[in-house]
């Protein structure tokens, strides 16, 4: 199932409903809800009706999502606080509006950081609190563990994101991290992000987490550099051939403003004539 993430239209300014019709006109089957939408308000309504007027379109959706509480990066690492709890409650209220397959989160980190749309990651000023690892560690499968049952008894799969490069001290770093998380939480799987994975030089060793891939964010960065999203070539795809459970996942092209509409329609091509070839 080939997918877009609603970022591509979210950043241009256009709303979750128009977002959805767009990339329906554009034959897409599959689109992936995430946070940056506006209005917020009335989100649930908006969504019961975008639902309705779509049933072909299938979702999967980026946590966390339009909580009332302006938080809109979460930290999974916080454990099941106060903030974290509502923001889990509206994540799966989403996912049970629009029958959302997957839900996927972000791994955490060690600093104690909620974020709003304004203080994005890479501005974050320093100097920084931040909790022992174990502690963060205890916290993110406290998380999982109760994302994934909530998720179990209404048939969605929760996902854990692998990290672009980044300044904080992410909790989920390498394939064996990953590879714990997954023995730790039983049900958890993995997004996939080939932008993130080529930026920090590792989807070849991500690929050997083989069946705990369960969804796929088409992109590409330049190893050693900043993640950078830009449109991925056949040539980028290959290294997916390893994957045999390739074609039942949803595959997400994610791009924000440094990919024109043109060059979204020329990768879903791309990514179309690559499934074809397998
Ligand atoms: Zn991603």
């Amino acid at each position: 199932m080939i997918s877009v993430s609603s970022i591509f239209f979210g950043c241009r300014g256009t709303g979750i409903y128009e977002s959805v019709e767009k990339a329906d006109s554009l034959g897409f089957e599959g689109v992936e809800l995430r946070q940056e939408h506006l209005p917020k308000n009335g989100v649930w309504k908006i969504l019961k009706k975008t639902k309705a007027d779509f049933p072909n379109i299938e979702f999967t959706i980026h946590a966390p999502l339009w909580s009332g509480s302006g938080i809109n990066y979460l930290n999974p690492a916080m454990g099941l606080t106060g903030k974290n709890k509502k923001l889990l409650e509206d994540v799966f209220r989403g996912v049970q509006i629009v029958e959302a397959k997957v839900v996927l989160f972000h791994t955490g980190f060690t600093e104690l950081l909620l974020f709003n749309h304004i203080a994005w990651v890479p501005r974050i000023h320093w100097p920084r609190l931040k909790m022992p690892r174990g502690i963060a560690k205890k916290g993110f499968g406290q998380f999982m563990e109760s994302a994934v049952k909530i998720a179990g008894d209404i048939g969605t799969e929760v996902l854990v994101e692998n990290p672009p490069p980044s300044k904080l001290d992410v909790l989920l770093n390498s394939k064996e991290d990953f590879a714990t998380a997954f023995s730790d939480v039983k049900g958890l799987g993995l997004a996939l992000d080939m932008s993130h994975s080529f930026a920090r030089g590792e989807l070849a060793e991500l690929l050997t987490l083989r069946k705990k891939i369960r969804e796929i964010h088409v992109a590409y960065s330049k190893e050693g550099e900043e993640d950078m999203h830009l449109p991925a070539s056949m040539e980028h795809l290959q290294p997916l051939k390893k994957l045999p459970q390739l074609k039942e996942l949803p595959i997400v092209l994610e791009h924000g403003r440094e990919v024109s509409l043109d060059e979204l329609i020329k990768e879903k091509a791309v990514v179309e004539k690559f499934l074809k070839s397998i």
